[in-house]
């Protein structure tokens, strides 16, 4: 548990490793889960040359191993979604090397499917009854079914070499402003706000399916090459729920966010281009910001006479952090989804993320 002035605030980290994809099949494994901990097996040259191996043995919340399907990674989300309904703020983030399933995680085949082949967008009874269905399609069924009468609205953003796009826009709009509310009183954050994005109201769950399904098909259209952008930017979908207690209102920010890959220099190799090589870079450096951020935020509060201590959150140093601000501290819950890929073939992306992992947990 970590506190701030704002309130108690919840953070856990969930590993989920992905099948094996049959290009990876004739490869070894060098990674495996057990209870809650995930075991890898990494191999170093020693200076006379032969091979050392070393095994590393990390702990998590929860694991889930290649059998695991949608249905279990719901199973351990639920419990933080519902906490929306009381008032927290509740954050997912997918975090892993591009191939390991955020993706899937997040969304699932069916819709995945039609915005890498183009084709016609799945109607949204379809995705909705979909066993594979994936997080994102499970938290809009579980507010229309838990608060049906709250007023639900949705957002959904791209955060692309610091710069935010409108998802629900066509691809060819200008990105949007990040503006700070200058109302700001003593003792509270400031409010961060992109100026004109787009907030729709929704009624049910076929009509948030329509704006995710529209979302999703800009991510892949912004760019000529999906894979290769979208890999790059941040999605986040945000969904506001609001009750009205008597006389009084309660809002919540349930916020779902696909994370950029996790990648690695060597693995693009020195054919990378300037333009790539800083795209990376500016990647690489959000991640570290968000993990100091989370990292912070998980520390036992210092107390001097009694009142806390205000403590440095690098919130500001890139937009992703400085967007999710009210969702990180005070009142609220973070779930870190770290996805890996069992295969030898990525060793040392696995490392990298059980890394990240260890160190927001
Ligand atoms: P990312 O978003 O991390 O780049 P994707 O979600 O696009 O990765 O997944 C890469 C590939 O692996 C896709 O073909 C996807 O269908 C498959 N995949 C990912 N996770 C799973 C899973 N848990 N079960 C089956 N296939 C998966
Ligand atoms: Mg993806």
């Amino acid at each position: 548990m970590r506190s701030s002035a704002g309130g108690a605030s919840f953070a856990s980290v969930l590993v989920r490793a992905r099948p094996p994809l049959p290009t990876e099949a004739s490869y070894g494994h060098c990674a495996r889960t057990e209870g809650k901990k995930v075991v890898l097996t990494t191999e170093t040259l020693a200076p006379a040359g032969d091979k050392r191996t070393k095994a590393i043995e990390c702990q998590y919340d929860k694991v889930l191993g290649i059998q695991s399907g949608q249905q279990e990674v719901w199973e351990t989300v639920v419990p933080l979604v519902n906490k929306a309904f009381d008032g927290y703020n509740v954050t997912l983030f997918t975090y892993g090397m591009t191939g390991s399933g955020k993706t899937y995680t997040m969304l699932g085949p069916t819709l995945m499917e039609s915005a890498f082949e183009g084709t016609a967008a799945p109607t949204s009874s379809h995705i909705g009854k979909d066993n594979n269905r994936g997080v994102v399609v499970r938290v809009m069924q579980q507010i229309f079914k838990q608060v049906p009468e709250a007023r639900v609205s949705l957002n959904y953003v791209q955060v692309y070499q610091e710069r935010c796009y409108d998802l629900l826009q066509p691809a060819s709009t200008k990105p949007l402003r990040v503006r700070e509310d200058s109302q700001k009183k003593p003792g509270q954050n400031v409010n961060v706000f992109l100026e004109d994005l787009t907030e729709v109201v929704v009624t049910n769950v076929e009509e948030c399916l329509e704006y995710l399904i529209l979302g999703f098909a800009n991510v892949a259209f912004r760019s000529t090459n999906y894979n290769e952008q979208s890999s790059r930017a941040h999605c986040i979908l945000t969904l506001t729920v609001q009750q009205q207690l008597g006389d009084r209102l309660r809002e919540s920010k349930l916020r779902l966010v696909d994370l950029a890959g996790n990648e690695r220099w060597v693995m693009t190799g020195p054919q990378i281009s300037p333009q790539h090589a800083r795209e990376l870079a500016t990647i690489n450096r959000s991640m570290h910001i968000l993990g100091s951020c989370l990292q912070t935020l998980s520390k036992p509060p210092v107390y001097k006479r009694g009142i806390e201590v205000d403590r440095h959150v690098p919130y500001r140093d890139s937009t992703l952090t400085l967007l999710l601000r009210d969702s990180l501290a005070g009142n609220s819950y973070t779930l870190m989804i770290c996805t890996i890929c069992c295969s030898v073939l990525y060793q040392m992306q696995t490392l990298s993320t059980l890394r990240f992992a260890d160190r927001v947990k």
